[in-house]
């Protein structure tokens, strides 16, 4: 069978990019293989109440079950793609089967990075990416009274919410001085140790992995570089993910970090485009650094975009980063990319639980982290890239002018 759009990845990007086709007209066949053998699902709940237990599978559905023949989408579960062919326009699918295309889009996002300490490939060791992790983690769960969660990022934190929620003794082990020091600023990272601490977490920072301990093959503990020794019964490996790329790369596309897209979302490959969270971009909105974003906003919006590209619409690619994390009663939301931030702002106590950092960059505002603050959120989003002098840092820190008229008097 020969597409005229074949679309590598069932997840957030390549659905949407199936879906924008045939919103803006596309006539052409589209063909969305996908390796999992469910049914393309939201991905964010399943560190948050999927993994709860306080949502089922069918809700997290991305799409009815009839919208696919209904737009006629032929999707093509439980595939996956091993090697591109460009000079045929065709993949080669695991086992057996090809398929041609007119134009590609890889969506093929990220695997979970595994552990490599000696132990890691214990049982009771487990990762959360797909429905399925998330249901193998669960039927192990009802025993294990400790869990250790390796890595302190949004996910490990999700998850570390979660099971102290459920009873369960939770530490986490994160290599920085501090959680979310990848993606966050200091008072943030500060503010979420602190939450977490309240609730019972053990938190261990400056923590190396040495191995991970088991007996009769199954996890017991978790070895660390001090000599001290974490007692666990199941072991969550959140260290984040490595994008899938490799087929692409054999076929010549250039990569680095992910597939390298130029600003319209093509690879070096002729017909091939690529969005999610397996590409490496120029971003505007991090000083034009080669950078992956992973979040649904730009699976999303890098898939519209794409679908644009195809149905005669060519513009660059430009979409203002932002992303969201629930812990507790806590709702973070953040609007542009504070990485690489030369200064902040703080909006608010955080004592209060309701605060935002504004970061900036060489005086420029880049992004806000808002917690408990959807009005910070929502009017931040007309600051980001604003030069702020120092009256507009004063205005900033002070939580009783909104940010819209802050805005609106830098427009003045
Ligand atoms: P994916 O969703 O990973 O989809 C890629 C699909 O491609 C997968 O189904 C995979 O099986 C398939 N595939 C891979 N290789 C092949 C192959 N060779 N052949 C065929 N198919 C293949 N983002 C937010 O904005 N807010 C959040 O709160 C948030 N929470 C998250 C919580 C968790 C637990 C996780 C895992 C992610 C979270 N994210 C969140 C990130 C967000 O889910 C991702 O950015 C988004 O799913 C990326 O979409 P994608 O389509 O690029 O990749």
């Amino acid at each position: 069978m020969i597409y005229d759009c074949l679309i590598v990845g069932a997840g957030h990007a390549g659905v949407q990019a199936a879906f924008s086709l045939r919103q803006m007209q596309f006539k052409g066949s589209i063909g969305l293989l996908g390796e999992e053998a469910d049914p393309p699902y939201e991905r964010p709940p399943l560190s948050k109440d999927f993994l709860a237990g306080q949502r089922d599978f069918d809700s997290l559905l991305l799409r009815r079950t009839d919208a696919w023949a209904d737009r006629g989408i032929d999707l093509l579960l439980g595939r996956r793609v091993t090697t591109v062919h460009p000079d045929g326009h065709e993949v080669e699918l695991a086992g057996d089967g090809r398929f041609g295309y007119g134009t590609l889009i890889w969506a093929a996002g990220g695997k979970p990075r595994r552990l490599s300490c000696s132990g890691g490939d214990l049982a009771g060791i487990h990762t959360i990416r797909t429905r399925a992790d998330v249901d193998a983690l669960r039927d192990e769960l009802c025993p294990a009274g400790a869990v250790a969660i390796i890595g302190g990022g949004y996910i490990g934190l999700e998850a570390a919410a979660v099971l102290s929620g459920l009873g369960k003794s939770v530490t986490v082990i994160e290599a920085q001085d501090r959680v979310l020091a990848r993606v966050a600023g200091e008072p943030l990272s500060r503010f979420y140790e602190r939450e977490h601490r309240a609730r019972g977490v053990s938190i261990r920072l400056r923590a190396s992995v040495q191995r991970v301990d088991g007996a009769n093959g199954r996890v017991d503990g978790v070895r660390l570089a001090d000599g001290t020794t974490i007692p666990a019964d199941m072991v969550i490996a959140a260290i984040g993910i490595d994008p899938v790329d490799g087929p692409l790369r054999d076929a010549g596309a250039e990569s680095g970090n992910g597939v390298r897209v130029d600003g319209f979302c093509r690879t070096s490959i002729p017909d091939v485009f690529a969005i999610g969270d397996c590409v490496m971009q120029a971003n505007p909105f991090a000083a034009n650094r080669q950078i992956r974003v992973e979040s649904v906003q730009n699976a999303n919006d890098q898939a519209v975009h794409v679908a644009k590209m195809l149905t005669g619409n060519v513009v660059p690619y430009r979409a203002l980063p932002w992303f969201w994390s629930n812990q507790y009663d806590l709702r973070l939301q953040t609007v542009g990319i504070s990485a690489g931030h030369d200064s902040w702002v703080v909006r608010g106590d955080p004592d209060s639980r309701s605060f935002s950092v504004v970061y900036l960059l060489d005086g420029r505002i880049s992004a806000l982290d808002c917690v408990n603050a959807t009005r910070d959120f929502v009017q931040g989003r007309g600051l980001i890239g604003r030069t702020a002098p120092a009256p507009v840092l004063t205005a900033l820190g002070d939580p009783a002018v909104p940010l819209k008229e802050i805005t609106s008097a830098l427009d003045a």
